[in-house]
């Protein structure tokens, strides 16, 4: 068994920025769950597949095949053997994913290979059901949230620099959305596990942020 830091929250909290930086500091593998559930959806864009179609949903999942690789200590996804890393960053991938997450077919597939990376590794795992369902006996349960406005900033800068054309309002508007999706669903909702240690990320730096989790890590790892 290995030491396993969960870290959940909303999108646009920096959670993977955050969990990528622990990782590094502690020599754990970084898991970085919603990127399944975009390669998942980036699958039923490409076939065309309508989110609201329960039983299309559940059929058309079983036809993606998704692994992870570990190359030059990146997680890659691979969807049916395409590396797929590329193109499940767009706002319209996370769309999706947000739509088609809560159905259980998807999440039963998703939630083992979580399960199977983490069994004997030590890892940082992000995602929004780590701690109260993926991984509930982690060592350390962080739930880490900023305000709607600071994440929306946050998702500008990033999409911008990449040369993206967007626009603020319409991204928090999209944040609001997705939380609300993500929140309000029957399965697995994004909550904070009742052991999780709450962050509000809004006006701290990354670096503050790791600080927080890597003490907590230490604590626990010395009891
Ligand atoms: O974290 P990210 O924005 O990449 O996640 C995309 C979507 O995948 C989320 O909005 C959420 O609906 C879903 N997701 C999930 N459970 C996870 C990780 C992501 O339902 N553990």
């Amino acid at each position: 068994m290995g030491y396993k830091i969960a870290i959940d929250g909303p999108a646009g909290a920096g959670k993977s920025t955050i969990a990528k930086k622990v990782a590094a500091g502690l020599g754990f593998i970084y898991v970085d769950t919603g990127a399944m559930y975009r390669a998942m959806a980036l699958f039923l864009i490409r076939e065309g597949t309508d989110a609201k179609d329960t039983a299309a949903v559940s059929r058309k999942c079983k036809e993606a095949d998704i692994t992870i690789r570990y190359e030059n200590g990146e997680q890659v996804v691979y969807l049916n053997g395409e590396n797929v890393n590329g193109m499940i960053r767009t706002e319209q991938v996370g769309q999706m994913a947000s739509l088609t997450s809560p159905n259980p077919d998807i999440r039963k597939r998703l939630v083992e290979l979580q399960q199977k990376l983490a069994a004997d590794a030590d890892v940082v795992m992000d995602g929004r059901d780590i701690g109260t369902c993926v991984l509930p006996d982690a060592e350390v349960k962080i739930f880490l949230t900023a305000s709607s406005k600071v994440r929306a900033e946050r998702r500008y800068k990033e999409l911008t620099a990449k040369g993206e054309k967007c626009d603020i309002d319409v991204i928090e508007k999209d944040i609001i959305e997705r939380d609300h999706q993500d929140m309000t669903r029957e399965i697995s909702p994004l909550q904070a596990a009742e052991d999780a240690v709450f962050v509000d990320s809004s006006y701290m730096t990354i670096d503050e942020v790791a600080a927080v989790i890597l003490d907590k890590a230490a604590n626990v790892q010395n009891k």
